[in-house]
C-alpha cells in the first residue's frame, strides 16, 4: 500500500515536472521580420537649435497660480509659430483655455469619415527645487550642448516629446504627405499641475464637437536600457493603462489630558494602529493578463527559473507575486498602493493630543475603484473612533488599451523601424499623465517616448542634471515620422 502511493506520487511529480519543462520550453518571442528604416533627411542641426531655444524659455508650472511666468508661456507660443512655419501656414490652430496656452492643431486628412488620432505633449516643466541650483552641471534653462547632451529642464519631461511630434509633422508636411485620418496635435501648457487648464479643456471642446479619437499617444514610459543583468537589448515599454489616485484624511478626536495619566486608547495611538493595519493589509495583488504580458518578450531572455516560473503561473504564481511585491515598481503595477504621506498630533511633550489626523495617498488599480478603496480602508481599521475623510481630486483608474488593435501594432512596427527590433512591452504606467482627461473621448491611449533611459537617468526626471542624449532626440523624431507614416498612410 504504501509503495503504491510512493509510486503514483513519485508519478504526478514526474508528469508535472515534465508539463513545467515543457511549457518553459515553448516560452519564446517571435521574431516581427520587421526591418530598420533608413532615418529620414530632417536638417538634424536645426533641429536640435529648436529643442534648444525651447528649454531656455522658463516655462515652469507652479502650484500657486499667481506665479506664473506669463512672458515665458506668450514666448512659447511665438517659438512654436517661429519655429514651425508650414504646421501653422497649412493646419488650424486653436489656442485654447483662459490664456490660450495650450496649443491645438488639427491636420485634416483625406478621409474625414475616418476617428482623428492625437499626439499630445507638454511644454510645461517641474520648478528647479530651491538649493539645487548649484548642483546642476549645467545651467537647468541653458539648452547647453556638450558631450553629445543636451542639458536642461523638459529635455526629458517633455518638451523633446512635444517638439519631436512637431518636427514630424513639419517634415512630412514638406514632403507634400497628406494623413489619411486627420490627425490632431496638442501641446499643453499645465500638465505638471494637473492639466485642468489645458489637457481638460482641449477634451471639453473636443466633446463638445462630437468628436472621437481612434487613438491617443502622450507622454509615459520609455526606452529601458539596462533593466536587468544579462539582458543586453534594450525594452521598450508602453503604457497602456494608467492608475487612479484617492488621498483620504484619517482623524482622530479623544479628549485631551495630561501625559501623565494616559488612558488606555489615545488619539495618536489609535491613529498610528489604523495606519499600521492599512500597512500590513494592502489590497490584494494580482498577477494579470496585462503583467503576463508585459514580460512575455522578454521571457525568452531571463534566466531559466524565472522562465520556468512566469511559464507555469498554474503553478508558481504565488510565489512570483511575492517576489515581485518586494520590489516597489513591480508591486506598484500589481496592486493598489497605499502610502501615508501626512501624519500631524501633539505640540507639547507632556500633553495629550485631542486631535490625530494622517493623509494617506492611494494609487488605484484597474481592477479597484475608488469605492472599494474606501471600503477596504474602512474595514480594515474597523474602528468607528477613526473618521475616514475623502480629499477632493479622485479619480478612477484607466481602461486598458486593446493591444490587438491596428495602431498598437503599427506603434510596435515604428519602434522596430528605428530602434532595430527590440522587445516591446505593454506595461501599466504608475504615474500620471494628461491623457486622463481624454478617457471619454478614445478607447485607446499609449503613453511611450522613445527615450533611451537608464535605471541611473531616473533621478534627472523632476530632478538635478535632466538631460538628453542628441542622438536619441534624432530617434524620437524618427520614430514620430514612422508612427505619422505607419498609422495614417
Ligand atoms: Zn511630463
Amino acid at each position: 500500500m504504501m509503495k503504491r502511493g510512493l509510486i503514483a506520487g513519485t508519478l504526478l511529480l514526474a508528469g508535472l515536472a515534465a508539463a513545467v519543462l515543457v511549457r518553459t520550453l515553448q516560452m519564446s518571442y517571435e521574431p516581427s521580420g520587421v526591418n530598420p528604416v533608413e532615418p529620414p533627411r530632417v536638417d538634424e542641426a536645426a533641429a536640435v537649435d529648436r529643442l534648444s531655444a525651447a528649454v531656455q524659455i522658463p516655462t515652469v508650472s507652479y502650484q500657486d497660480s499667481s506665479d506664473m511666468n506669463h512672458e515665458a508661456f506668450e514666448g512659447f507660443v511665438d517659438f512654436m509659430e517661429r519655429s514651425y512655419p508650414r504646421i501653422h501656414g497649412r493646419l488650424e490652430r486653436e489656442r485654447v483655455g483662459r490664456n490660450g496656452y495650450t496649443l491645438l492643431y488639427r491636420w485634416a486628412g483625406r478621409d474625414t469619415t475616418q476617428d482623428p488620432v492625437m499626439l499630445m505633449g507638454h511644454y510645461d516643466v517641474v520648478p528647479v527645487e530651491e538649493g539645487t541650483r548649484q548642483e546642476w552641471e549645467h545651467a537647468p534653462f541653458g539648452g547647453e550642448r556638450t558631450n553629445g547632451y543636451l542639458w536642461g529642464r523638459g529635455t526629458l519631461d517633455d518638451k523633446s516629446g512635444t517638439l519631436s511630434a512637431f518636427e514630424a509633422v513639419e517634415y512630412l508636411l514638406g514632403t507634400g504627405y497628406q494623413p489619411e485620418q486627420t490627425v490632431y496635435l496638442a501641446a499643453h501648457h499645465d500638465e505638471e499641475i494637473g492639466g485642468r487648464r489645458g489637457a481638460a479643456e482641449v477634451a471639453k471642446l473636443l466633446k463638445e464637437r462630437d468628436e472621437s479619437l481612434d487613438f491617443v499617444v502622450d507622454e509615459g514610459m520609455p526606452v529601458a536600457e539596462e533593466i536587468l543583468q544579462g539582458i543586453e537589448s534594450p525594452l521598450a515599454m508602453i503604457g497602456v493603462a494608467e492608475k487612479g489616485s484617492l488621498t483620504l484624511r484619517l482623524e482622530v478626536v479623544r479628549e485631551g489630558g495630561h501625559a501623565s495619566m494616559p488612558p488606555r486608547q489615545t488619539a495618536i495611538g489609535e491613529l498610528a494602529s489604523a495606519v499600521h493595519e492599512l500597512k500590513e493589509n494592502p489590497m490584494p495583488a494580482q498577477f494579470g493578463d496585462l503583467l503576463q504580458r508585459t514580460f512575455e518578450p522578454i521571457s525568452a531572455e531571463l534566466p531559466f527559473v524565472y522562465r520556468m516560473g512566469l511559464s507555469n503561473l498554474w503553478l508558481f504564481g504565488p510565489l512570483i507575486k511575492r517576489r515581485l511585491a518586494q520590489v516597489p515598481h513591480t508591486n506598484a503595477a500589481m496592486r493598489t498602493t497605499i502610502a501615508p504621506t501626512i501624519f500631524r498630533a501633539g505640540m507639547k511633550t507632556n500633553v495629550l493630543p485631542a486631535h490625530a489626523e494622517a493623509t494617506i495617498n492611494f494609487r488605484i488599480h484597474p481592477q479597484d475603484s475608488v469605492e472599494a478603496v474606501v471600503d477596504h480602508v474602512r474595514s480594515t481599521i474597523d474602528n468607528p473612533t477613526v473618521e475616514v475623510h475623502r480629499l477632493d481630486g479622485a479619480r478612477e483608474a484607466s481602461f486598458v488599451s486593446d493591444l490587438d488593435k491596428q495602431a498598437y501594432q503599427q506603434l510596435k512596427r515604428s519602434i522596430w523601424e528605428t530602434f532595430g527590433e527590440i522587445p516591446v512591452a505593454p506595461s501599466m504606467f504608475v504615474a500620471a499623465t494628461d491623457s486622463r482627461h481624454f478617457h471619454d473621448l478614445t478607447r485607446d491611449i499609449y503613453r511611450f517616448r522613445p527615450i533611451r533611459a537608464r535605471p541611473s537617468d531616473r533621478t534627472r526626471l523632476h530632478g538635478t542634471d535632466e538631460r538628453i542624449r542628441i542622438d536619441n532626440y534624432l530617434e524620437m523624431i524618427h520614430f514620430q515620422i514612422r508612427l505619422l507614416r505607419n498609422t495614417t498612410s
